[in-house]
């Protein structure tokens, strides 16, 4: 990946107008991830989960896709759309998963399982989607593992999911791949329990991607888009969530009157549950990924092809 670019002085001062102006003159549609600043949220043509914004790629109608989330979901959307150009503000946006899986060593732990398929979570790269049988998100996981009852299956790369999975789908035998979401591991469950003492009435929503000892003390567990919406049909006033800062913005715009809590971290006041990788797209880096149109996200095509099999087979049986 290349250096982060300097910003140039001569920024106009009105940002989001600009965006919008750029948006239409580059026949471009704007997704955001969830996980992303309110500001860019608001811009954006479609927000959404992991799943959901694989679905808007699949269906986007542009000449370019600008990607305001990690590099792995931009790289989804490439995978999808190979005649259309897909730029992102930052291509430092990376994610802990995707790093922690490099594809040589992921190689050679499926060599070690001879038989098994492999599922994979849409946090990572290309190279180790081509490698999989079927990709998974948070939303979907379980079902694509129940897809192979009977046959060994190697989950990747979240250590914390998979176990939460195994259990859901009641595959103990998963073989798991021991990765960590930096963000979501953060939280603490000990100052969970401490903090629901002091709100015995609310309700605890979390991400699978967090430590079981979290899990254990949520009321619902699930993906970006569930926590989203079970916090708005929840009839509790109070809620504490395990998850990204991001959500908040959606879920404060729908139910504004209800209280919500950020599951604490290690330290008080830290403010670990803000992904550092989604936090490089700014709008000053937006704006000038549309203006010129770099940098662009590609992909070989020979592992394009490769993945976009497992993709398009996620896509079909979670449809
Ligand atoms: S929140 Fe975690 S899983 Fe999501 S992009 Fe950041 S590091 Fe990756």
């Amino acid at each position: 990946m290349s250096a982060a670019r300097p910003l140039p002085a001569d920024l106009p001062r009105d940002l989001e107008a600009e965006i919008l102006r750029l948006k239409k003159e580059r026949n471009a549609i704007l997704l955001a991830h969830y996980y992303q600043e309110s500001e860019v949220q608001a811009l954006a043509d479609g927000v959404g989960d992991s799943l959901q914004l694989a679905r808007a790629a699949q269906k986007a109608d542009c000449e370019v896709i600008a990607f305001c989330g990690v590099h792995f979901m931009a790289e989804t959307a490439k995978i999808l759309n190979p005649h259309r150009k897909v730029v992102v503000p930052d291509l430092e946006a990376g994610c802990s998963l995707a790093d922690g899986c490099p594809v040589d060593q992921f190689r050679a732990f499926v060599a070690r399982h001879p038989g098994a398929k492999v599922v994979t979570y849409i946090n990572s790269s290309a190279e180790v989607k081509a490698m999989s049988d079927l990709i998974c998100t948070s939303s979907n996981a379980v079902k694509m593992v129940e897809h192979f009852e009977g046959q060994p299956v190697v989950f990747a790369p979240d250590r914390h999911l998979a176990r939460w999975v195994a259990r859901e789908a009641n595959r103990p035998d998963l073989i798991v791949w021991q990765g960590i979401c930096i963000v979501h591991e953060q939280f603490s469950a000990k100052r969970l329990a401490e903090l629901r003492v002091k709100h015995p009435d609310a309700e605890v929503l979390a991400h699978p991607e967090c430590d079981d000892a979290v899990l254990a003390q949520a009321d619902t567990i699930g993906s970006t888009s569930r926590i989203i919406e079970r916090a708005i049909e929840s009839p509790a006033k109070t809620l504490i969530i395990a998850t990204e800062d991001g959500v908040f913005h959606q879920i404060r715009r729908r139910v504004p009157e209800k209280t919500l809590l950020q599951a604490p971290g290690p330290d008080e006041g830290c403010a670990c549950n803000r992904c550092p990788y989604m936090r490089l797209n700014t709008l000053e880096k937006l704006y000038l990924c549309l203006r010129d149109l770099e940098p662009e996200v590609t992909v070989p095509e020979e592992i394009r092809v490769r993945a976009l099999r497992p993709i398009e087979k996620m896509l079909e049986l979670s449809a």
